[in-house]
């Protein structure tokens, strides 16, 4: 924790004046993956921050744009995917202790703090992050996604492919064959079994 968090940014040039301001131009890399269980931004990538930091009369706006690209792969057809992502980014993060006096319904969200004169933006960037992603990530709009049947997928197989439509009692037939087959196979193996072992058992009663 005592580690430097890249996302902490100093707000001491503003001086509590309001209408001071300053921008903030930083890269960040990424720790732990942001996103959901379909696309993250992951680990080891940069997050671009271009920020303005302005004094206000309760504290410190932070307003800007932080762009990523996040890494996932299409629902449908499971091509990898990628997104470049634009957050707009606005936060006001409240001078220490001056929240007291303002939040009194609980509707009223209570605002990130200022820790001393640092603007933490790590919960700022991350809600920004998850946000902005799609939950159902598509390689692209019309994806057709994968043949239900054989698997492939449908981008690439020829058009209008499709498996022929077994007439139901041929299918049930063909069940039963596969049922068959089974049978055979542990008659088999139950026959190996009995042959080695010497079949116990069979005569323990007289
Ligand atoms: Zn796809
Ligand atoms: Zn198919």
């Amino acid at each position: 924790m005592t580690e430097t968090n890249p996302y902490r940014v100093s707000t001491h040039d503003l001086g509590r004046r309001p209408g001071s301001m300053r921008t903030v131009e930083l890269d960040v890399v990424v720790t732990e993956p942001m996103g959901n269980e379909v696309i993250v931004v992951p680990a080891g990538a940069e997050i671009s921050l271009d920020l303005r930091l302005e004094a206000v009369m309760d504290g410190v706006l932070v307003t800007g744009s932080a762009t990523a690209t996040a890494q996932g792969e299409c629902v449908r057809c499971l091509d990898p995917v990628s997104r470049d992502l634009t957050l707009d980014v606005t936060e006001l993060f409240a001078y220490p202790g001056t929240q007291q006096d303002t939040v009194r319904d609980e509707d009223d969200e209570e605002l990130p703090e200022l820790d001393g004169e640092i603007a933490d933006l790590e919960t700022t960037i991350t809600d920004a992050v998850v946000l902005a992603l799609p939950f159902q990530p598509l390689c692209r709009p019309d994806c057709p996604g994968l043949c239900s049947v054989c698997g492939i997928r449908l981008a690439d197989a020829e058009p209008g492919h499709a498996h022929e439509q077994l007439d139901p009692r041929w299918a049930a037939l063909s069940a039963l064959r596969d049922v068959v087959g089974a049978a055979d196979d542990a008659q088999d193996d139950g026959e190996q079994d009995s042959g080695s072992t010497g079949a116990p058992g069979t005569g323990g009663r007289g």
